[in-house]
């Protein structure tokens, strides 16, 4: 499937499944050395993010957890800035070492007004892994670690990413057609 339709537009393959595993393999190792014997806490952020966090964090082997918040600012293909939080952190972070797996920075607005709420708990570190960034379009700093890919600024779909719900189970990430 090259081609998809979901809702009224179409989306072509843009990184395929394979590339995608290598790359999330490769960057759970990394992020795996790095946190070897700090029992880090990963805080996926839904809905987004749920593939991505779980393929990464089957490939974590030092000891680990995760949970998951839900936040969202997205509707149709662009972002509104209103963040909504719609469920909260539950965890006692207070000197636990953070991974925020997210699915994409984008404007960085989400992450934005969501790390003050995780540093004010004074956790012992927090840092940002996501599948994708659009560097292009960032208008809050907003600096992930570790990153997958790098991405220009153009609507995305597929290994979670949805377009009006639609699209979060295509194995492949497409892009919006032309
Ligand atoms: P930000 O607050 O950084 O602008 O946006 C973050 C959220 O917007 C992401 O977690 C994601 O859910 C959504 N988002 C941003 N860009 C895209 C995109 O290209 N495709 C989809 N499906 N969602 C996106």
């Amino acid at each position: 499937m090259d081609i998809v339709q979901l809702h009224d537009k179409r989306f072509e393959v843009f990184i395929d499944k394979a590339t995608i595993a290598n790359k999330v393999v490769a960057l759970a190792k990394q992020i795996d050395a790095d946190y070897k014997g700090l029992n880090p806490l990963f805080l996926g952020i839904l809905n987004g993010s749920f593939i991505f966090a779980a393929d990464l964090f089957r490939h974590i082997s030092t000891p680990a957890e995760i949970s998951f918040i839900k936040l969202a600012s997205y509707r149709g293909t662009t972002s509104t800035g209103n963040i909504v939080t719609a469920i909260g952190l539950e965890e006692n972070i207070a000197g636990r070492h953070i991974v925020i797996v997210e699915d994409i920075v984008d404007t960085g607005r989400t992450l934005h007004s969501f790390l003050p709420q995780v540093l004010q708990q004074q956790p012992a570190s927090v840092q940002i892994a996501c599948f994708l960034s659009k560097p292009e379009a960032r208008v809050c700093e907003v600096v992930p670690r570790y990153m997958c890919f790098e991405i220009q600024d153009t609507f995305v779909v597929g290994y979670g990413l949805d377009y009006d719900g639609q699209g979060r189970n295509l194995p492949h990430l497409y892009r919006l057609c032309d």
